[in-house]
């Protein structure tokens, strides 16, 4: 048993981004003191946290005097360097450990760990040549989506093969990289389990959740999903599972595709919170930034209940092509939560904020955040269409 972290103490978050933000935010709710570091500067969780800290994450002098100033050290951003987090951990704990970091910030040995641990996995290759490119494409047949086994997220780094013939170009368009390919997978629909897990090993998750993407981006996501409670059973086990085999500290997301058989596949894991948790922010007893910290501190874990069923959707750069959202008219048509990340650039597919609407089910909270999403930017011509 670790000794707790009380609030007064000082937490560090390597990454700057929104997820750093709303864990900042429920750690400065609860009276800890906030550090972040990352290379960029007046960041969504610089915005809120006491000291942010401008490095790369290379610089290893940095990180351990960011370190030596916090009493543990979490993360918003997985693809931090194991180096790094191993000078992190020469001075304060870090928490998840960085060995998970680096098992899941890479599509190849986060694959292979699941497959090798029994768990559910898409089924997929390795691929580094051109052999085994071709041999992946005969095995898994087309069509199948080749993904760059580092610094893949939202799509990026993704290219999908229809036939033999357009695999090289395939890879070539992401570079020639270390990747995998996996089969296509005709889902029925993508649901995720996000859990937490104490110091003590307890394990709390926040049922399962069911997420719609646009062009690989999260778009929608609602609570609880449409799903059997056999099938909600299955996926809570097998998070529960995963988090106990990696030895998590901290929160945990597993993203699953549901066949139509019932079956489920993990698509990927996410050692921090996730996307398709925010809504937990408006909608449960304990968010899952609160939980978080909770876990990385050594404190019991709160309770997730949820107070009312719920959906969230996300706002992107492409909402300000013309200009900037009209947020009182989302936020007078509808009992919408607003949550803007303090982003200064709207560029196209970024998520700038998102929006959250409780309701008596799924099906009203999930039409009035569309609603609401759409009041933005009414009256105008814009890409992003509910
Ligand atoms: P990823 O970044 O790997 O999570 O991919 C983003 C999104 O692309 C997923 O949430 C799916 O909607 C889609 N996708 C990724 N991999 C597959 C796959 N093997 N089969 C079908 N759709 C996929």
């Amino acid at each position: 048993m670790i000794a707790p972290i009380l609030p007064g103490a000082t937490l560090g978050v390597l990454g700057s981004g929104q997820l750093g933000r709303m864990f900042a935010i429920a750690a400065r709710r609860m009276g800890y003191r906030v550090h972040t570091l990352s290379p960029d500067q007046d960041t969504p969780t610089g915005q809120i946290a006491d000291v942010e800290i401008q490095a790369s994450y290379d610089d290893l002098d940095a990180v351990r005097r960011f370190a030596s100033a916090v009493s543990v050290v979490t993360f918003e951003f997985e693809n931090v360097p194991a180096a790094t987090a191993e000078a992190a951990a020469e001075h304060a704990p870090v928490r998840p450990a960085g060995t998970i970091l680096h098992t899941t910030q890479h599509r190849q040995r986060e694959k292979t760990f699941l497959e090798r641990a029994g768990f559910p996995v898409t089924p997929f290759r390795k691929v580094e040549t051109a052999e085994e490119l071709a041999k992946a494409v005969r095995d898994l047949d087309c069509p199948s989506i080749l993904k760059t086994a580092d610094f893949g997220y939202d799509g990026k780094g993704q290219a999908r093969i229809e036939s033999a013939h357009g695999a090289q170009a395939a890879w070539e368009s992401i570079g020639l990289a270390p990747a995998v390919l996996e089969q296509f997978i005709r889902f029925e629909r993508e649901v995720s389990v996000i859990a937490a897990r104490g110091a003590d090993g307890s394990c709390v998750d926040w049922g399962v959740i069911e997420n719609r993407h646009r062009h690989h981006i999260l778009d929608v996501s609602i609570a609880p999903a449409r799903v059997s409670p056999g099938i909600a059973k299955r996926a809570r086990e097998i998070a529960h599972q995963v988090l106990e085999t990696l030895g998590v500290i901290g929160v945990l997301c597993v993203e699953f595709f549901l066949e139509p058989d019932g079956r489920l596949l993990i698509n990927e894991l996410a050692p921090r919170p996730h996307n398709s948790g925010h809504l937990t922010v408006d909608a449960n007893a304990t968010s899952q930034f609160e939980q978080q910290l909770r876990a990385v501190c050594g404190l019991p874990l709160g309770s997730t209940e949820l107070l009312r069923p719920a959906a969230m959707a996300n706002l992107l750069g492409d909402l300000w092509a013309d200009g900037e959202p009209d947020w009182s008219a989302a936020l007078a048509c509808a009992p919408a939560k607003l949550h803007l990340y303090g982003k200064l650039e709207p560029r196209p597919g970024r998520k700038m904020g998102h929006l959250t609407v409780l309701a008596q089910d799924t099906e009203a909270a999930l039409e009035t955040v569309l609603q609401a999403r759409k009041t933005l930017t009414k009256g105008r011509p814009t890409k992003v269409q509910c």
